[in-house]
């Protein structure tokens, strides 16, 4: 983890993570760090929990139960941020030259989510409305047509 980030309240949803100090674009910054386990172990774990900071890493239904500073860093639809698996760890790299006092932020693109409470409220110019990725987006307007024409789906 880079020195020089804080974690203070954000006006994205409740804290967020700051960097005091200049990071250049393409550094990794810190990592998505935390206990791993499938899927479905975190299904059954958090069946009861509202809030989770699971990681999906892509790899064979496997998640990040996210513990530690990464966990903070708030979805944006215009981030300075992207999640990038470098050898089987995930980091939380600049996509470009962050200022000192930026809030960092990356877009989650949630997926394969049953709930309705992805709204996004990160302020951007062109912000999506939602934290769900673009192809889950699509996934519900298809679903939610399917169930407006009654068929079975
Ligand atoms: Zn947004």
């Amino acid at each position: 983890m880079l020195p020089g980030l804080v974690i203070r309240s954000s006006s994205i949803h409740a804290a967020g993570c700051y960097t005091m100090r200049r990071i250049r674009k393409g550094t990794p910054i810190v990592e998505y760090d935390g206990p791993r386990f499938s899927k479905d172990e975190a299904d059954e774990r958090y069946k009861d929990r509202f809030i989770t900071y699971l990681f999906s890493t892509g790899n064979r239904g496997e998640v990040i139960d996210g513990f530690g500073t990464a966990m903070f860093i708030n979805h944006c639809c215009d981030p300075n941020c992207e999640t990038e698996n470098l050898d089987r760890r995930i980091w939380v790299v600049a996509t470009r030259d962050i200022a000192p006092g930026e809030e960092l932020t990356y877009e989650y693109n949630l997926h394969d989510s049953d709930d309705d409470t992805a709204d996004c409220h990160c302020g951007a110019v062109k912000c999506r409305g939602t934290m769900f990725s673009e192809d889950e987006v699509k996934r519900r307007a298809r679903r939610a047509r399917s169930k407006a024409r009654g068929a079975k789906s």
